[in-house]
Parts: C-alpha cells; structure tokens; sequence
C-alpha cells in the first residue's frame, strides 16, 4: 500500500468507522456500523477473523422469552432474567447495562437467527460444561439454591445446532454476515497506537506485512481486541487470581487495545474480574460432592459449573470431587470427558487417608451428606433433591488437576486445574463510548467485548461473553456509524475491496 494520508508520509486508508478485532464484538460491531450506513474497515492481526470467539462453545446467554423458550413451555420475561442474572453476575453486576441486555434479550436472540444460526427446540436437563447433544437449551444454575427462589428458574443457555463447540459456528455466520454487508477485513493487520487529533480519536497506526499504515476514521474507532488473560504483567497488576493457572483464551488475550486506549486517556473498570473454570466436571460433582483440603463442602454443586470453580478457587489447596460408584456408572462415557478417578477406596476413612486430609473430616462431611439426603435433601446448601442421595461405598476422589481428556491421568507439573479469563476493560457507557479518567466520552473512541467491561459484576455465567460481546458491540457499532451534526454522508461502492478508499 502505498497511499498516503493527506498531511503525512505514512501510508493509509479512509474510511467512516475502524473496528479493531475480528471476533464476535468486533464482527457485531462492524455490521451495524455497515447496516446504519457507514464504510467499515476491520483490523484483524491475525490470517483471519474469529479470536477466542471462533473457539468458543457458542453457548449464549439469552431469555426473556425467546422462541426456543416459549417452544420448549418455558415462560420467562426480561424482570426474571434481570433477577437472575443481577444475583448472579454480582454482587454489583453492572445494572445500567443489564437492563438493556434483559430488554433486548429476545431482539438479540432474533439478530443471531437472521444471521442464519439455528436452535434446535430441545433441552438438555443436567448441569454441564458443555453438553454431548445438540439440544439448543440447556440450564445455566437457574434452578439452583439460592437463584431458584431470586427468580423465576427458567433455562436460558442456548446452543447453535452443532455437536461440542459452537463458537466457530457463531463466527463463521457473522463473518458471512459482515462481508455480504459490504464490511471490509484487514487481516495480518496488528492495531498500534491511537490517532489523536485535536482530543479526538480519528485513526488507528497499524503494521501490515512490515508496513506502517494509518486507518483513518470519519467517524469513530471501535476498540473490540479481547481480554487481557495472556499479558502476565496485566494480571499481576489487576487480575492476580488468574496468575499461575490456564488460560482460556485463542492465546492473544495480551490486553493490546485497552492499553491503546489507556495511552489515550481512557479509564478502565473492574479489571480484577474473572472468569474461572476447573476440571471437575459437573455431571460427576452435582452427583456427589465437592471438597476442599480439609474435607469440606463449601457450595451446592448444582450451580452454574463457573460459580463452584470461583469458589474453589478461594479454598484452600486442591479440591476433589468425591463420588461413589453409582455416580460414576450414571454418568456415561460420553459425559465423563475421559475422567478417571486417581483414588478409589472400600471406605470413607480410607479415601481420606489416601488425599491426606485431616482424620475425620472427610468422614463427618460424608455422614452430615448422607443423614441429610436420608432426609431427601441437602441441609447445609440446599442441592437439589434431584442430585442428592446417600452415598455408598466404594467411593472415589477425582483430581481436577489432571484436566478433561488426559490420557497420562496424571497431573501435569504446575498444573492447578483452574483456567480463565478476564472481564475488566474500558469503562464504556451503553453504546459503548470510552470514558476518560474524569467520566468524559472521548470522542471517536468506542469499545466492546472483553476489552471493555461489560455486565459482570463479580460473577460470571456461561454465555454471558458472547452475548454482552455482541449486544454491546452492535450497540457501540451503531454509535460510532452516526454522522456528527453537519457531517456530509460520502458515497461508496456496496461490495468488497471497493469501499476501501484509498487516498490519493
Ligand atoms: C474454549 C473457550 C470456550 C468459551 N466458551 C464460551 C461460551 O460458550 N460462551 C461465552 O459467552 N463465552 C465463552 N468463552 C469466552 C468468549 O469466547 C470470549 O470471552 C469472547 O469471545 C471475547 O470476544 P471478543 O470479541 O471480545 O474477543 P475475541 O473473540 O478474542 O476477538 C478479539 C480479536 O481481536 C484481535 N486483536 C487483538 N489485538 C489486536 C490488535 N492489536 N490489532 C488487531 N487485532 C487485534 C484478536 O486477534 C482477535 O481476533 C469461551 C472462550 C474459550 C477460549
């Protein structure tokens, strides 16, 4: 490329909106940008669009009344999703934000179907990372203590027709969706720095193949670069209970368009938030239990998967799922993700003897469980009747250290079983614009995704990324397309590489 913009030596590109990252944010973002008239250009450092969104699961968080809802009989509305999800995203989920999420939950749903994203009309009825159907509906903890009795329990996880992962499903549709739009993608294209002109952000400095080129917006930049989980220096000065565990990421979470945006004289907001996920695998741990170092339970473990793993996180050393033999021969291959158990034992005592826990303190916390299942219920955390049931002999303890789906059984060295990513970034307003250090829009700056903060309070529920990504997205998409007052709309050709303007 060898254009240049008016004024400067530095090669260069024209157009009304730049959006920085190619994942679900940035594509939702993109489209409306496109769809409420603007030229839109995507710089994408990698060879192609996706991000951790392209590897995702796919499940999104959706309700309100949805037809994959209303399909399967389940009546909800935006106050009980808002209930919901304000219990558990927080404390201090982001209400302002929520309320537009809840509202427009069920337009959202809809958005993700023009898309061409289908939803089979089936429930899958059990709590799982990642459930071994297609069923299009699956439980989120919405009918657990205490969520059951802060909201009406209705399911609201909903899954792309696709077996396992989803999110490359969601992408590819939103990928499509954006080129057939006329949006323009910049891939192998590593956002720098922010163009600052007269206190307003008008460009992106960018480097594409060892050249330097400035993308120049009429209107606005659209920050959408993801989390920061992979900059170790980023989770020590913000997030640092995500130091020294996995990552959940596509590997370039490095946090690179929040300090963009930081060098500006943006804010940023709650970046001590995480997601945290561990290897233990619900269908086994709702069935049986969940105990720390100390032999003790210290949560019911029907919840939403994530919401067990943020607590375990906080206990003290490794935690174990302990289970007996018909829990395991309940479970079936298909959901055991290749667990075994690296303890087994005719008894109790002999378990807790085998994880060096204190004598007696696995025993108690088994003998309190089973009097209570006697009972048909769960005393000290309320599990759902449904899992709950008096546990017999042989019994076994399973390691979440040794990770799904490892055949050496063994825990790898270092290994925690814990992995995540962040939910801190930008502190944006509804439609996205970034704020300053004193609460100011900087003008021409917009941000979305997880390099913003979006919903979340303290707490996470699967689906909630995706969906606050590209709600939140289409909205910032939306704002930064809107021509300032006394703005001339300019013309461009509809499709492909011809609404890229170069300047002469
Ligand atoms: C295995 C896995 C499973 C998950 N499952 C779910 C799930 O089921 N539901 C859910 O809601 N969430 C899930 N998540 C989390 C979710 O995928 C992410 O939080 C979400 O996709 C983030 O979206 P984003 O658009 O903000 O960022 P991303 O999708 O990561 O997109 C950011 C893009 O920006 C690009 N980029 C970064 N820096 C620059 C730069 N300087 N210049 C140019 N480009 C840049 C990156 O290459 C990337 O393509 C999962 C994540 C993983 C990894």
């Amino acid at each position: 490329m060898s254009d240049s913009v008016p004024g400067s030596a530095e090669a260069g590109v024209v157009t009304d909106v730049v959006v920085v990252g190619f994942g679900c944010a940035g594509g939702a973002a993109a489209l409306e940008a496109r769809r409420a008239g603007a030229s839109v250009v995507v710089l994408e450092r990698a060879s192609g669009a996706g991000g951790s969104s392209a590897q995702s699961g796919g499940e999104l968080y959706l309700g309100g009344g949805t037809d994959v809802q209303r399909s399967l009989g389940f009546d909800d509305d935006a106050d009980n999703m808002f209930a919901f999800l304000r219990a558990a995203l927080g404390p201090h989920a982001d209400e302002e934000k929520l309320r537009l999420y809840c509202d427009g939950s069920v337009e959202h749903f809809e958005w993700f179907c023009s898309l061409g994203i289908d939803f089979e009309r089936s429930l899958y009825d059990a709590p799982s990372w990642m459930p071994p159907t297609t069923d299009g509906l699956m439980w989120l903890g919405e009918n657990a203590w205490p969520y059951d009795e802060l909201a009406r329990p209705v399911p609201r996880g909903h899954r792309p027709a696709t077996g396992g992962f989803g999110g490359w499903l969601l992408m590819d549709r939103l990928v499509a969706a954006c080129a057939s739009a006329g949006v323009v993608a910049e891939t192998d294209t590593r956002a720098l720095s922010l163009v600052v002109e007269a206190g307003r952000v008008v460009g992106v400095r960018a480097r594409r193949f060892g050249e330097d080129v400035t993308y120049r917006a009429r209107r606005g930049v659209v920050v959408t670069t993801g989390g920061f989980a992979d900059n170790a220096a980023m989770l020590a000065a913000h997030a640092p209970d995500l130091l020294g565990h996995g990552v959940v990421s596509d590997g370039g979470d490095d946090g690179s368009g929040i300090l963009m945006a930081q060098a500006v004289g943006a804010a940023v907001r709650r970046m001590a938030v995480v997601e945290v996920a561990y290897t233990a695998l619900p269908a086994l741990a709702c069935r049986g239990m969940l105990v720390n170092a100390r032999g003790e339970r210290f949560i019911n473990e029907d919840v939403y998967p994530g919401l067990y793993s943020h607590a375990a996180l906080h206990e003290p050393g490794p935690c174990w799922v302990v289970v007996d033999a018909q829990a395991l021969e309940e479970v079936g291959d298909a959901e055991l993700w290749g667990t075994v158990p690296s303890y087994v034992a005719e008894t109790i005592e002999e378990l807790e003897a085998d994880l060096a826990m204190p004598a007696g303190s696995l025993a108690r916390t088994v003998a309190a469980y089973n009097a209570g299942a006697a009972d048909g219920g769960d005393p000290l955390f309320r599990k759902n009747p449904r899992w709950t049931r008096v546990l017999t002999g042989p019994f076994a303890a399973i390691d979440p250290r040794i990770g799904f789906h490892n055949p050496t059984h063994r825990a790898a060295p270092g290994a925690t079983g814990f992995a995540g990513f962040t939910l801190g970034g930008l502190h944006t307003t509804v439609d996205g614009s970034v704020l300053d250090l004193a609460g100011a829009a900087i003008p021409g700056l917009y941000a979305a995704g997880r390099a913003s903060s979006g919903i979340h309070g303290h707490g996470y529920i699967s689906g909630t990324s995706l969906g606050d990504g590209t709600f939140f997205g289409r909205r910032a998409g939306r704002a930064a397309a809107e021509l300032e007052q006394g703005e001339v709309s300019h013309e461009f050709v509809e499709q492909g590489e011809a609404s890229r303007e170069f300047v002469e």
